[in-house]
């Protein structure tokens, strides 16, 4: 098998797993006795130690489910904080972000002014920015292509003029370096499972001010803003596999990009007719490619009869194949776009996956561009 999908999940650290089975019969942190006093302070340190690598202070970590929840949480909630009805966002964002936006709009008066993004899908103008908003909120980096966003300059110019703002920063966060405090943004969302933690767990960094209102109602855990007992061995396994992916970044990073050339330059000279859609600044692992002529699912089914396991930037619904809003905001052609591949390495990636790879792609694109009658 060969895995190619590390920006959909990557597998868990074995620091991550044991700290997930040491931690595995926590009780409930609330509770006011030993046992939840010795579960508390496992939650705690691992509050202190995410804070401590994301330049947050620990009161500032919210334990979420998902990166998803991450995203709700913080964008609904500024949102609700605000007195203004205008929002911020970009085209290109995960749906995690993209349906919060939309269903403001649609059910609470919201208005949505969208940056636009280059061919590249990096955010190209910022002028948007000038007028003060609820919240504005772009992704750190895209889960698709693996454009690296201008963050610095969007939360200056919003701040400029008073605006709060939110960084999904689920691709990003242990993959290239980020400090909360240095970066100044609001809230940021990040995901265990994109670096090695379990599935099911992330958080949200969110400063005291302002802060997101509820959209949660309960127990009053986490400042009020995600209410619920929080899984003790889960957050600790994050933070576990949190220290191991910043403390291994800069060599992992080298190796993981120095792969994902190679492999680009190998898909390049063996298939004619590649458009490269990953450009700099960009993750270190991301490789998303297209090959007019050919549908997106058909080479991932031939792909995976191969054994590689990789994604498709496109959508099937209905059995239909859509291009992505993600290829459609760059202005990517439809006939174009539809032949997508998404390629992702991660820690695990070996230079015999590139290889096995690079050895298979032609025949997979040639035979999907003869059933597309190319
Ligand atoms: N935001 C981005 C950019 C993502 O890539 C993802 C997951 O793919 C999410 C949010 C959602 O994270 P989770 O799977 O933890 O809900």
């Amino acid at each position: 098998m060969h895995y190619f999908d590390h920006a959909a999940t990557t597998p868990m650290r074995q620091a991550a797993i044991d700290a997930w089975v040491r931690h595995s019969q926590a009780v409930n942190p609330g509770g006011q006795y030993g046992s939840g006093r010795r579960a508390r302070s496992v939650l705690d340190d691992a509050r202190e130690q995410i804070a401590g690598i994301m330049g947050a202070e620990p009161i500032e970590v919210i334990f979420t489910a998902s990166g998803t929840e991450a995203d709700n949480i913080a964008i609904h909630g500024l949102y609700r904080a605000s007195e203004l009805s205008r929002i911020v966002s970009t085209p290109i964002e995960h749906p995690a972000v993209k349906e919060v936006v939309e269903h403001l709009v649609a059910e609470e008066g919201a208005e949505a002014v969208l940056l636009p993004v280059d061919r590249h899908s990096h955010v190209s103008d910022l002028s948007a920015l000038d007028v003060p908003a609820a919240v504005a909120t772009c992704m750190y980096a895209n889960n698709e292509t693996g454009a690296i966003q201008p963050i610095p300059e969007i939360i200056a110019r919003a701040a400029a003029v008073g605006t709060p703002v939110h960084v999904d920063a689920v691709q990003a966060v242990g993959r290239v370096p980020i400090h909360f405090h240095d970066l100044g943004a609001t809230t940021l969302a990040s995901s265990a499972h994109k670096y090695g933690g379990p599935r099911g767990v992330g958080f949200l960094l969110a400063k005291r001010s302002p802060a997101p209102t509820a959209i949660l109602h309960g127990g009053g855990q986490e400042r009020g803003i995600r209410p619920g007992t929080v899984d003790v061995a889960s957050a600790a396994a994050m933070a576990a596999a949190l220290q191991e992916a910043v403390d291994e970044m800069v060599a992992a990073n080298g190796r993981i990009s120095a792969l994902r050339d190679e492999l680009r330059e190998r898909i390049l000279a063996a298939v004619d007719d590649v458009r490269v859609n990953t450009a700099e600044p960009a993750l270190p692992g991301h490789l998303h490619l297209s090959f007019p002529g050919a549908d997106g699912d058909s080479m991932i089914m031939l792909l995976d009869s191969l054994g590689v396991e990789a994604a498709t930037g496109s959508a099937c619904s209905s059995g239909v194949s859509r291009m992505s809003h993600v290829l459609e905001a760059m202005g990517v052609a439809d006939a174009e776009g539809i032949g997508s591949l998404r390629f992702t390495l991660g820690r695990t990636t070996t230079a015999e996956d590139v290889e096995y790879l690079a050895a298979h792609i032609a025949e997979v694109v040639e035979k999907a561009r003869r059933a597309g009658l190319r």
